[in-house]
């Protein structure tokens, strides 16, 4: 029997609190999940620093990753195998895909992202491709099998339809990670009936469709889709630990490009630092190497990276003030002029940060969430448009919602032991107060 078709002698089950039991019967998938760059994701929290506002998510990227693979396998199991319209050749494409489409994420992705310019699906391709435990795996099933993985992930693979379980509007990935988020924030948000959904998508030419019986249940999701973005993804605690992490990200490159000499020298950053990663240094990064520095460095000589890392390990967050690029620029030439007075650097002490998101687009090319739209598959075999359709989901389409908020550190401002004048100044200036 061919390795591609090998089947474990006894089926193995993980207890997933999302799905309650995730299967594995394909001795490929087993062998995945054992190597060392899946195993890494173990170490890579799903939602960054949400841990510091929901103390319940430290979920792992392993654990969504799993879940990822789950859903894929029941929808091409249960609900697709028996359809004629579905190829099953594909079936072990899919359930790769899945569950390796995480897996070039980082520590804290979305900060190192901005600071190094990395980018994790570049790192998704080359763990793929490259000399990995991962690609020895996938060649063992074809030499051409890594690479269609790698164009699955990266949506370029010929068959659209495999594409759209993976990654569209409504996909195994978001289907996934709405439940678990919700799950492990503890919030009432994020819960919509996925056995719904699976029951009713269906393979139809180049992509998976809908049910029209089913649109209910999607616009449910969508609808939840909509408020954990706002309730948790973007949550304002949340972007406050993030810009602290970026700004003790950007601190130890600027401290190394000058000559500084750590006390707690930062040999896993050094190929970051430079610009010219390697695959090597990448994979060995993981959250508990990176706190394990930013813990060192609360010891640091530089006051500004030994404070920003206490305020990250302490907790002692910035607070923010609702903030209008378009309109308060003057005022922001102001406070930064009253923070250096202040002895505050004002690019580390004062950051604008924005958020925006579309809660569900059909028709805009090219933007970074680019997406198959969800089609429903009409009684008369005709396909429609989601949103052409439900007029809950035609009410939210294509609007981009944006929101600007200044993060400053509140603590130092109140403590008049110094500066206390221009503490005054700046504090009247943002409107805050004792409380
Ligand atoms: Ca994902």
């Amino acid at each position: 029997m061919t390795y591609a078709m090998q089947k474990l002698a006894e089926e193995k089950v993980f207890k997933d609190p999302v799905h309650r039991y995730i299967h594995v019967r394909d001795q490929v998938v087993w062998d995945l999940i054992g190597t060392r760059e899946f195993q890494r994701l173990r170490r890579i929290r799903q939602l960054g620093t949400t841990y510091l506002t929901f103390h319940g998510a430290e979920h792992s990227r392993f654990n969504h990753s799993l879940g990822v693979y789950e859903i894929i396998r029941r929808i091409v199991d249960d609900v697709f195998a028996p359809r004629p319209e579905w190829d099953n050749s594909e079936r072990l494409l899919c359930l790769c895909a899945a569950l390796l489409h995480d897996l070039g994420h980082g520590p804290f992705s979305h900060s190192f992202e901005k600071v190094f310019e990395l980018d994790h699906e570049e790192f998704t391709q080359a763990i793929i491709l490259g000399d990995t435990e991962v690609n020895a795996v996938l060649k063992k099933v074809s030499s051409a099998f890594p690479q269609q993985v790698a164009d699955v992930i990266a949506k370029t693979y010929d068959n659209k339809r495999v594409i759209s379980l993976i990654s569209s509007q409504i996909d195994a990935d978001r289907m996934d990670y709405l439940q678990r988020d919700a799950y492990f924030t503890g919030v009432s948000y994020g819960h919509f009936d996925m056995e719904r959904i699976l029951r009713v998508l269906r393979p139809k030419e180049d992509q998976v469709v809908i049910k029209s019986s089913g649109m209910h249940a999607v616009e449910d999701y969508i609808m939840s889709r909509y408020q954990m973005y706002w309730q948790v993804y973007f949550h304002p605690v949340t972007r406050s630990s993030e810009v602290i992490l970026t700004k003790i990200l950007h601190r130890a490159k600027e401290l190394s490009e000058h000559g500084y000499e750590f006390a707690y020298e930062p040999r896993h950053f050094m190929s970051m630092f430079s610009g010219n990663v390697t695959l090597k240094d990448y994979l060995n990064l993981d959250e508990s190497i990176v706190m394990y520095y930013f813990q060192m460095w609360e010891e640091e000589k530089d006051p500004i990276l030994s404070d920003l890392c206490h305020r990250f390990m302490q907790r002692r967050l910035f607070k923010y003030v609702e903030f209008d690029p378009s309109k308060e620029y003057k005022k922001l030439n102001k406070l930064e002029q009253l923070f250096r007075e202040a002895d505050l650097d004002p690019e580390y002490y004062l950051v604008v940060d924005s958020s925006s998101d579309l809660p569900y687009d059909f028709y805009r090319p090219g933007e970074e969430e680019e997406r198959v739209p969800i089609h429903l598959l009409m009684p008369n075999g005709e396909l429609r448009e989601l949103s052409r359709q439900s007029e809950i989901v035609d009410a939210i389409s294509g609007k981009r919602r944006t929101d600007h908020k200044l993060y400053y550190p509140k603590d130092y401002l109140m403590d008049d032991s110094s500066h206390k004048e221009t503490k005054e100044k700046i504090r009247a200036i943002l409107g805050v107060s004792e409380h």
